[in-house]
């Protein structure tokens, strides 16, 4: 059995009693143990890591961002090993895959403009013979927690801003796909990166709460689900540490009468079903307006959801997305769909009982597509985080902004119409982060921000673009004043100690 342990101090370090299983979602079965880290484990991460850091701090911007750059480029040359060891623990296809590594990638090349980022403010002559300047410094020691379903882009959004700033960065990724981001710290060293500024610390619970209590860990990036984002934003904030928590979510897509219904019903399928649906910016609930909207959607969708093709990631292009993550999630989605026919949503197509020929242990759901979802139904309500898209009818444009906007969550939504004031008004009003106008995962790219609202999102600044060098760096404001000097006459004798 393969043992996954630890990244600490530029080396793989082998764990402790304490392991977890790591599946093969495709056939059900354990295909390596990761190791848990103790309180001690992390400890000696962060001592190691607290080493390290003045000296790469005191690396000027240029010679940071060129470790950066040169980690680009490494990882190209590996994007495809990278890929398979990602569908390998977590299920995706690999061109999913090469996408969660991809964008990623792009939140790297912009970091890589670190030295222009990091430049300060200045005001000259702020009072008679007083200049004033800002200066963006690192915060020492930071660390992120990062969930299952983006193993590499998400330990990427934070570790290349983070390390572009000048800290030393722990990572605790989902012990559920641990590999890849053990390979991205191995690869960064490749980079030219100094041991112990990039370590990764494999671990659950306890070691989420060494880091959330430990003295030297200035910031804590977190991205989860939302009980635990909160949580960790709570236990951060009690222990004085800066942090950013991103949560669950439950997108609507709303789809006014004169929308393009093929497109609609092809972005749906996309953005509903990638991924088995675990996509944290998947559209969830589809919002058609009127009922004439809503048949014609129907029509349109049922075919397409009954034509997806469910299977392991080693089936290629035959494949539109693979198992979900764990037995367990499968049991939750699983109940979550019963919950919906018992409530009386109904399945237009339901896939709920679907079995892969030959992976019959693997953790597959087909697609289920609801018709018919009413605001109080747990499916509505729930993130399902699965293959599953409801659709809820409302009777006017008003209708469906009040559902976007009253839901507790508010990562991401979307508007299908061919109107331009209807799309500007719903861009203004409705009250999430991310939006779509005929673009159903608005996930910003890498120069802008990425950020829910509500329950979405505990913190203010955003992962990635501008807001990530602010979280990453606190801000030293000098006044200087310097009283009159020499400005005329020369010294002409060597300066002697009198
Ligand atoms: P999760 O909350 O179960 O786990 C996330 C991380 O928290 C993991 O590293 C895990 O080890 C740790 N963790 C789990 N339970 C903990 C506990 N009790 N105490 C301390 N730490 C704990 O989330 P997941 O299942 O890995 O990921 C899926 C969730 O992430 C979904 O809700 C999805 O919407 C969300 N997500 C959000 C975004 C976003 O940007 N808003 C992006 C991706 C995923």
């Amino acid at each position: 059995m393969q043992q996954i342990g630890h990244w600490i101090d530029g080396a793989s370090v082998a764990g402790g009693d304490r392991t977890a299983d790591v599946f093969n979602p495709a056939t059900g079965e354990v295909q390596a143990q990761v190791a848990l880290a103790s309180r001690d484990d992390l400890d000696r991460a962060v001592r190691i890591a607290a080493e390290a850091q003045p000296a790469w701090a005191a690396t000027n911007p240029q010679r940071r961002a060129r470790v950066l750059m040169k980690f680009v480029q490494l990882l190209n040359r590996d994007m495809d090993k990278l890929a398979e060891a990602l569908s390998r623990e977590h299920g995706k296809t690999l061109p999913d895959a090469a996408g969660d590594v991809q964008r990623g990638l792009e939140v790297v090349e912009f970091c890589i403009g670190a030295p222009h980022h990091l430049k300060g403010e200045f005001t000259e002559s702020a009072g008679p013979g007083i200049d004033m300047y800002s200066m963006r410094q690192p915060l020492g020691v930071t660390a992120g927690i990062t969930p299952f379903n983006f193993p590499a882009m998400i330990p990427m959004w934070m570790f290349a801003p983070a390390i572009a700033c000048g800290n030393a960065f722990i990572l605790k990724p989902s012990e559920r796909d641990p590999s890849v981001p053990l390979m991205l710290a191995e690869l960064m060293e490749e980079a030219g990166l100094p041991k112990g500024v990039l370590q990764v610390v494999n671990g659950d619970k306890e070691a989420v709460d060494a880091i959330l209590e430990h003295p030297v860990i200035q910031s804590v990036g977190f991205v989860g689900s939302t009980p635990i984002a909160a949580y960790i934003y709570e236990r951060a904030a009690a222990h004085g540490k800066r942090a950013q928590c991103f949560g669950g979510a439950k997108n609507h897509m709303i789809i006014m009468p004169d929308a393009d219904m093929d497109q609609a019903a092809d972005a749906l399928v996309g953005a509903g079903y990638g991924a088995a649906g675990e996509r944290c910016m998947a559209i969830s609930v589809a919002v058609p307006v009127g009922d004439e909207t809503a048949d014609r959607l129907i029509a349109k969708l049922a075919p397409r959801v009954e034509a997806l093709k469910v299977g392991p990631y080693t089936s290629g292009k035959d494949v539109d997305f693979g198992p979900v993550v764990t037995a367990q999630a499968k049991e939750n989605i699983l109940g979550l769909i019963q919950s919906g026919k018992d409530a009386g949503a109904e399945a237009v197509v339901d896939g709920s009982a679907m079995k892969v020929q030959g992976y019959e242990d693997g953790f597959f759901v087909g697609p289920v597509l609801f018709d018919r979802v009413t605001p109080e139904m747990d499916i509505y309500r729930k993130e399902i985080f699965g293959p599953v898209l409801c659709t809820v009818r409302a009777q006017s444009y008003e209708e469906a902004l009040a559902l976007a906007t009253d839901h507790e969550y508010g990562n991401g939504t979307a508007i299908f119409t061919r109107d331009g004031d209807a799309a500007r008004d719903f861009a203004k009003r409705v009250e999430v982060g991310m939006i779509g106008v005929n673009v159903p995962i608005p996930v910003p790219l890498a120069y802008h921000t990425f950020g829910g609202w509500k329950k979405s999102m505990f913190g203010d600044l955003n992962q990635h673009g501008p807001d990530a060098f602010r979280f990453y760096t606190r801000t030293k404001t000098v006044t200087a004043r310097w009283p009159s000097g020499i400005k005329e006459g020369g010294e002409f004798s060597i300066p002697v100690m009198e």
